[in-house]
């Protein structure tokens, strides 16, 4: 939370009645207690699956791979996409320590193995660490007879997919290239 959101925050709860602000504290402090990673996609939850993951009417065969919970939303809002997502919770990064071993990478490879999944598409940033991370990810999945997208047309460089429009992010999806 950067010092302006938490000034609204702060004045709203001063302008709200004292009710109002002691539930909207008490969901603060409860947010840690509730909600948890899905243990299928490792988005946030607050039920056992996801509602992604446990909705039946999504396309089992498309898994979306994405680097943290705000550009699974980004892509959700954006992309009319109907598969199901793998959040990585993170990228991998050298230089901050972060290597292969830190994101849900075994796990990804344990879904794709399951047998249900006929594409992978990569959708993490356009950036360094991020084309890092879906080579590095697409290197270990092509072994397994899949197909491996990444997103790529309409994003800028060095962006980040929480930022871009959602016109560009459906575009880049559309406009995936195989790796
Ligand atoms: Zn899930």
């Amino acid at each position: 939370m950067g010092p302006k959101t938490a000034q609204r925050l702060a004045l709203h709860m001063l302008s709200a009645s004292q009710e109002n602000a002691v539930a909207l504290a008490d969901a603060i402090v409860h947010v840690k207690e509730r909600i948890h990673n899905c243990p299928v996609c490792f988005n946030f939850t607050d039920t056992d699956l996801c509602s992604i993951c446990a909705d039946s009417h999504r396309d089992e065969s498309l898994l979306c791979v994405v680097s943290d919970t705000r550009d699974l939303l980004a892509m959700e809002r954006a992309a009319g996409f109907h598969g199901h997502y793998h959040v990585l919770q993170g990228l991998i990064s050298p230089m901050d320590g972060i290597g292969p071993d830190s994101l849900r990478i075994a796990e990804l490879l344990d879904r794709v193995r399951g047998g249900k999944i006929a594409e992978v598409i990569l959708a993490t940033n356009p950036t360094v660490e991020g084309d890092a991370t879906a080579t590095y990810i697409a290197g270990l999945l092509k072994p397994l007879g899949i197909t491996v997208s990444r997103i790529a047309l309409g994003l800028p460089v060095g962006g980040d997919l929480d930022y871009a429009d959602d016109v560009t992010i459906a575009r880049s999806l559309e406009g995936r290239r195989e790796m």
